[in-house]
């Protein structure tokens, strides 16, 4: 019916002219007024150190740009079968520009950033070929969501999951309290973390493809313990997006 699409287009754009002129689109790090509600300007975005090719097929690992290990390069880690996870996608590099952003948005109530972070994340999976049957946010301690009064994850994972056209998953997984985890490192991590998770609802996750969210990706301690459990209760694959992750020499 062209004439109702038509009429709905041009509704949509009349609204949308109407919103920016009522409330213009500004960038949710430095207020500068850019085209699209929630969009980074360039400027703020050029900060980030975005993941591109080359990168680990599998985990994401960024490679140097002049390395060349064919179409499907791994790094040594995967190609040693260590990969935490079934693929792992991380929007940009955990840094000082990524940390300045994440800290307000994790712990003091900046949760417009999410838009922009959740699109780079949707970005970060432009090349990948799995599809999920359900996007499962990390989940937080009932302890901490009392005190932040919301899940970050939560906030990212719900465009995700629109995005791949599935439902979120908010309530097949509790994570029990551990204090934090602090500087530790990744033996102390993955130790501090195992057990943490069970699964409530083992009809929901078994025979599935999950695709996990979270903010940030360090040792990857919590994607692998998340994974050991799904697998036990019957799910097929387990994949995971971040966006940011630490890169550290391997
Ligand atoms: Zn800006
Ligand atoms: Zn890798």
């Amino acid at each position: 019916m062209p004439n109702k699409n038509a009429a709905r287009r041009f509704i949509n754009n009349a609204t949308r002219f109407l919103m920016n002129f009522l409330f213009p689109a500004s960038c949710p790090l430095c207020g500068t007024r850019v085209s699209v509600h929630g969009e980074l300007c360039a400027e703020c975005w050029t900060e980030f150190n975005w993941i591109c090719n080359p990168k680990c097929a599998k985990c994401g690992y960024p490679f140097p740009a002049n390395l060349d290990l064919g179409p499907r390069p791994l790094c040594p880690r995967c190609a040693a079968g260590e990969c935490g996870l079934d693929l792992i996608r991380s929007a940009c590099v955990y840094d000082d520009v990524s940390r300045a952003a994440m800290l307000p948005f994790k712990h003091a109530g900046r949760i417009k950033y999410s838009l922009f972070m959740s699109r780079a994340m949707i970005w970060a999976m432009r090349d990948v070929t799995i599809s999920p049957d359900v996007v499962l946010p990390v989940p937080l301690a009932y302890r901490r969501l009392f005190h932040r009064g919301y899940n970050q994850a939560v906030l990212l994972a719900r465009p995700i999951a629109r995005a791949f056209g599935v439902p979120l998953d908010l309530s097949s997984v509790h994570r029990a309290y551990r204090p934090d985890m602090g500087h530790k490192n990744a033996a102390q991590r993955a130790e501090n973390i195992h057990g943490v998770f069970t699964v409530k609802n083992p009809d929901k996750i078994r025979g599935r493809r999950i695709l996990l969210v979270d903010d940030v990706m360090t040792t990857g301690a919590t994607f692998s313990e998340l994974r050991r459990v799904l697998m036990a209760a019957g799910a097929v694959a387990v994949y995971g997006v971040v966006f940011c992750r630490t890169v550290r020499a391997i």
